[in-house]
Parts: structure tokens; C-alpha cells; sequence
């Protein structure tokens, strides 16, 4: 076959691997370096048949892939795709090109301009952060650790600039100990310090104004400076949300940077349902930086992460460097963007297709639609868990993500009374439930929450529907007794797993 041909052939196959996923597996049964076995040690020395390496892909590519699309996919949050989305993957590739400059393709520049104005309104932003507003300005980075990295670098500059006579050692980054690991990366990365803030099941771990001038206050008496915060809404961990409308204040007052990161949750700022819950007021006033992910929960492929800033200025003072083969007559006068100023690499996907083209082909409507969805199908889990008495709901549900874990029925038959029933022995219970599942096909991700075991399931696959909930619950209720059994049998998991 040409290669015409094979493309061709590549949209049917593709087609086909997403339409019948749900007949299979959503979980590789592979074992570390099978793929290694399988491939030969070296690139061939003449070319190989096209046909031959598509069908390789399906031979030993697809076995081993945890299969994300699947409507049974409920681990850490979801990347969902759609054919939109992958549609402008390809027409990107076609131009495939390293957009860095408006100069080096102006349509990269500007469709990006424009597809993240749409998403700034569709997110209810306010205006300064829209491009047209020439203040502040939207741009597409790789991922939420990027744009987070990005933020710290800009606020940084910032901070130094105004006070030059602090030395790096002195300079401390906030977040909180339900901050996603870019928050102890993006110091690992800048060697800077970082101070992570306790936060507690008190306040279903979302960080508290009182905590932050707590913080501020005994770090400055001890010589230290903090400069930025980042703050979350919707923590991997449990999705809670950071008190914006506390924090924003402290931060502005204090010269603290506020970079927000609503990876997951932030799509939901198009339904003005979740406006007050998402703290879009508090964004719009306080926060100096906003990120959140499209690759996410917002039906576009890995990866699509979107960031705004308040004032470009402060990226660009503290990314831009322009030797002579960099620049150009339109961005000397001053009269386009380069986006190279605005993250770390030189060189940059034309990510904004893929964006733009769900946009159109949802509307907001649609876009909405998808999330409300989610969200129902959520509601719908929570009400089976509360409604059984062997569940339990650990933190307070947030949009389409529920944490919880079992507990034993109050008829087991031990010598021991419920109440005597320990932390360590339930979390053991809880991880040889957990463990069980897997063996059914279904992968959740658990959690340790200050010491309890917890298991989180996120929906937001663009397949899942009604019977997909019925069906993990299922599982989940068919799990139960076994589990308890084996974990009688380990008397209470202490001759097994070690808590
Ligand atoms: C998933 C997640 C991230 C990391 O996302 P990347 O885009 O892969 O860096 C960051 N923060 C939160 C709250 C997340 O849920």
C-alpha cells in the first residue's frame, strides 16, 4: 500500500481501536521490559514496509497501553479526547512547525491569540487577561507544571527586581501539602526554598486565609522572604479548593504572587453554576497568574495547558532574550507577540488547532454539556456509596471527582467490636479491596489522606455513561465481601501488608 493509502487506512483503524473499546480490556497485562523483548535491538538498516509498522503499532503498541479513552477509566483525573481534538493534532503535524515567532508562522501566532481569548471568555475571565487586552495575555504551555514553573520564574524576576538586595537563599516559595508535585518540583528546579503549609481534614484541606499570614508572618521574623503563593482549586489529591477570597488579599497586600492552578477543575468556570464554588471573583481580582489544563477535562489531548497572566510584561522581563537571528522588523516595532518570551523552549506546538477546533465543533453549549454530564454521572456514584453502609465518603465530593473507602459491615462476625476496629487494620481492609480490583479490570488510584488509605474516582472519559457507573459499582459491591474475607483470614492485614 502507498502511503496515501495507509493514511487512509490509519483514520479507519483508529476509528475502529476508539469505537470498540469498550470490548476490551482497560488495563495491558504486560510485564516491565516486555517491549523490549519484542523489538529488535536496533533501527533496520533499509527501510521497512509501511504496512508492516502500522500493524505493529496494533500488535505491540496497543497491549501495552492503559487505555485512557475507555468509558471504565476512572483513575487520576482524565485526559479526554475526541476526534476534534485529534483532527487538529493532524492538520498541525501537516504544517508541523516551531512557531516560536510571529514571523515563523504568523497563523501559529495569531490562531493562539484568538483561541485563548475565546477560552479566557469562556472561562469567565475578566478582561485583562485576554490578549486583545495588551496587558495581560493568554498562552498554551505543554503542561500545568510548565506553566506553574513559568509563573515562579516571572514572579521571581519580579521580586528581584524590586529588591535586589535579598539573596536567592532567602527567597521562599508557598504552597500547601495538597499542592501537586510541580510545587516541590519548581523549587527543585529554580533552588529555591519552598515552604509546603499544613492543610488539615479541619478545613477538607484547602488552605485558609489565617494560615497564610500565620506563615508570613514567622518566616519574615525569620529572615526569610516569600514571594509567590500557589494556590489550587480542585487538589489532585481530594479536589478542594484554596480559599481565594482569603488568600488573594493577603498576597496582594504582602507583594506575594498569586499563581492559581485549577489543572482539572478549572474547565468548570464555563458553567456559571461553579463560579462561586471555583472562586472566579477571587481570580479575576487577585490572582497574577491562572492556569488550567484542556488535556484534562476538556476534550482535547494531551496536551493543551493553558495559561493567563495579568501583566505579560513580567513574563516577558524575565524570559526574553533575543539574539539577531531571533528577531524581527514586526516584534522590534512592537506590533505582534512571540511567544518563545513566554515560556521556557525556543520552539513550540501549534497546540491552538486542536483547541479551536472543539471549541466550534461543541460550542459552549456542548462544552458545558460534557461537563454537566461528568458531574450527574458523579452524583450518581455518590448517592450508590451513601446508600450502603460498608461505604463511606471521605472528603466532601467536588464536581466530577469522589473519594472514599470501605468499611466493615457492622455484622462481621470477629471478636472484636467495631469500635476496636483501628486505622492500620481498615487501611489494610482498604488496600486488599483495592488490590482486588485491579484484578476486575478496573483501575482506580488511591490516596494516602494524613495517614488513611483512600481510594478516588475521577470520571470525565467522553464514553462514560449511566450503565458504566452501574457497572463500577458493581464491581465495587461484588469486591466487598471477598475483601473482607481475605483480610479476616490476614487477621485484620497485620500478616500481611505492613501499614
Ligand atoms: C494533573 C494536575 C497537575 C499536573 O498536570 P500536568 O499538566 O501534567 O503538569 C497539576 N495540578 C493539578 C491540580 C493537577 O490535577
Amino acid at each position: 500500500m502507498d502511503l496515501e493509502g495507509a493514511g487512509h487506512q490509519a483514520i479507519d483503524k483508529i476509528c475502529d481501536y476508539l469505537q470498540t473499546l469498550e470490548e476490551g480490556k482497560l488495563v495491558p497485562d504486560v510485564k516491565p521490559g516486555f517491549l523490549r523483548e519484542a523489538l529488535p535491538d536496533n533501527t533496520p538498516e533499509d527501510g521497512e514496509k509501511f504496512d508492516d509498522i502500522a500493524e505493529d503499532f496494533e500488535r505491540l503498541i496497543l497491549p501495552g497501553i492503559l487505555n485512557w479513552q475507555h468509558p471504565m477509566f476512572f483513575a487520576w483525573f482524565p485526559t479526554a479526547g475526541t476526534y476534534e481534538s485529534m483532527l487538529g493534532d493532524l492538520y498541525s503535524s501537516s504544517v508541523s512547525n516551531p512557531g516560536f515567532n510571529w514571523s515563523c508562522s504568523p497563523a501559529c501566532t495569531e490562531l493562539e491569540a484568538v483561541v485563548m481569548d475565546w477560552s479566557a471568555k469562556l472561562f469567565h475571565l475578566d478582561d485583562v487577561f485576554f490578549n486583545s487586552s495588551r496587558i495581560g495575555g493568554g498562552v498554551m504551555q505543554t503542561t500545568a507544571s510548565d506553566s506553574a514553573l513559568v509563573a515562579v520564574i516571572a514572579a521571581r524576576a519580579k521580586y528581584q527586581r524590586r529588591h535586589p538586595e535579598v539573596p536567592l537563599e532567602k527567597l521562599l516559595i508557598y504552597f500547601t501539602t495538597a499542592t501537586h508535585a510541580l510545587g516541590v518540583k519548581t523549587g527543585l528546579i529554580l533552588g529555591l526554598k519552598c515552604r509546603a503549609l499544613q492543610v488539615t481534614a479541619k478545613n477538607n484541606y484547602a488552605l485558609q486565609g489565617e494560615e497564610v499570614s500565620a506563615a508570613l508572618e514567622e518566616d519574615r521574623a525569620a529572615g526569610f522572604h516569600p514571594f509567590v503563593l500557589i494556590a489550587t482549586i480542585g487538589t489532585t489529591y481530594t479536589g478542594a479548593v484554596d480559599r481565594i477570597d482569603e488568600i488573594g488579599p493577603i498576597t496582594r497586600n504582602n507583594g506575594l504572587w498569586l499563581h492559581i492552578d485549577a489543572a482539572w477543575a478549572g474547565v468548570a468556570l464555563a458553567c456559571p453554576e461553579y463560579h462561586e464554588a471555583c472562586y472566579l471573583n477571587g481570580i479575576n481580582t487577585y490572582a497574577d497568574s491562572f492556569c488550567t489544563n484542556f488535556h484534562k477535562w476538556g476534550l482535547v489531548n494531551f496536551d493543551a495547558s493553558t495559561l493567563w497572566v495579568r501583566d505579560r510584561s513580567l513574563l516577558t522581563e524575565a524570559l526574553d532574550c533575543s539574539p539577531a537571528y531571533l528577531r524581527s522588523k514586526q516584534s522590534d516595532e512592537g506590533t505582534v507577540v512571540d511567544y518563545r518570551n513566554w515560556q521556557l523552549p525556543l520552539g513550540r506546538r501549534f497546540r491552538s488547532v486542536k483547541v479551536w477546533f472543539v471549541l466550534r465543533s461543541y460550542g459552549i453549549e456542548g462544552f458545558r454539556s460534557y461537563l454537566r454530564k461528568g458531574i450527574t454521572l458523579a452524583k450518581q456514584f455518590q448517592i450508590l456509596v451513601r446508600s450502603d453502609p460498608r461505604f463511606e465518603i471521605v472528603t466532601p465530593p467536588f464536581l466530577a471527582l469522589t473519594v472514599f473507602r470501605i468499611r466493615p459491615p457492622s455484622d462481621i462476625q470477629t471478636d472484636r467490636s467495631d469500635a476496636d476496629i483501628n486505622n492500620t487494620m481498615l487501611n489494610a481492609l482498604n488496600r486488599i479491596f483495592h488490590r482486588r480490583l485491579s484484578a476486575k479490570d478496573l483501575f482506580l488510584t488511591s490516596i494516602d489522606l494524613d495517614g488513611i488509605f483512600c481510594i478516588r474516582l475521577a470520571i470525565g472519559s467522553q464514553r462514560t455513561e449511566e450503565r458504566h457507573i452501574k457497572k463500577v459499582w458493581d464491581i465495587l459491591d461484588s469486591e466487598v465481601e471477598p475483601a473482607v474475607n481475605e483480610w479476616l483470614g490476614s487477621n485484620w492485614g497485620s500478616n500481611t501488608l505492613a501499614d
